[in-house]
């Protein structure tokens, strides 16, 4: 785990922060809400056949903890593509309390009291910060999504509402490490369609199988779009090595609820 990462608890949920992040954050596990089954107990997922009405009480029980309105949580939609988008006050409430009428797996926002969440179980949710702008995002990737590189364009997104690339940080938070991601050529050869042979040094074949450093992958897409490395975080936290703290999609077949990567101003 990097060492500006911090695992906190509060009476029975467990998340993580990062020093580095000056607002309010988290990165939640799967302890601490009131979910059964195959999601006890922590799920902020509406589709992972959970009663809504525990999901929502987990989304209480995570606002109360950090002191962030309920009434205004923004929700990423997940389609594992890159488009990110620029929430608004009318957008306030989209997927918890407006209906998810976005298909967008990144959030940028410079609304305060607006917490603003990304999903996973594997897949890679990073935090943005910047404090020259007061400008926050979240985004969400699996390999094809990172591949299209959604990171450096939630960064791009971030600049046009005034975010200066030299100050703002990144937190990549807990996600399958290289040793974990294991695939077969179809990943590896899809990401160097897309990215060229940038993406090489983060592909290991092992055998008839490839390894895939998303996390890795991650941290060039940022610096490739001007972030300082002092400023990207890769917490180092792995949800399948760790899968009695997360839920790991891989770890669990499938079987799971998801965790959620929160920031508001
Ligand atoms: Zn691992």
């Amino acid at each position: 785990m990097h060492s500006s990462m911090r695992r906190r608890q509060c009476g029975d949920l467990i998340y993580y922060t990062c020093d580095r992040l000056p607002v309010r954050h988290a990165f939640t596990t799967k302890s601490g809400g009131v979910s059964h089954g195959d999601c006890e107990s922590l799920n902020f997922g509406f589709n992972r056949g959970d009663d809504p009405e525990n999901v929502r009480r987990n989304y209480q029980i995570l606002a109360d903890t950090l002191h962030i309105p309920f009434e205004r949580f923004t929700l990423t939609q997940q389609v594992h593509e890159s488009r990110v988008q620029i929430v608004e006050e009318t957008d306030v409430g989209i997927g918890l309390h407006q209906p998810m009428d976005w298909k967008v797996d990144g959030l940028v926002t410079a609304l305060p009291d607006t917490p603003i969440a990304g999903f996973y179980a594997d897949c890679v949710v990073t935090l943005f910060y910047d404090p020259t702008a007061k400008v926050c995002a979240v985004c969400h990737s699996g390999w094809r999504g990172t591949a299209q590189e959604i990171a450096g364009k939630t960064v791009e997104k971030m600049v046009s509402l005034g975010a200066c690339r030299e100050t703002t940080i990144a937190v990549i938070g807990p996600s399958i490490c290289q040793d974990c991601f294991e695939t077969d050529a179809d990943v590896p050869d899809a990401m160097r369609a897309q990215m060229g042979e940038r993406v090489a040094p983060f592909i290991q074949t092992r055998g008839k199988k490839y390894h895939v450093d998303l996390q890795g992958i991650q941290q060039m897409t940022l610096q490739s779009v001007g972030l300082a490395p002092e400023n990207i975080i890769n917490s180092g936290l792995c949800t399948k090595c760790m899968s009695d703290v997360f839920w790991s999609h891989r770890a669990t077949n499938g079987h799971r609820g998801v965790q959620a990567g929160v920031i508001c101003l």
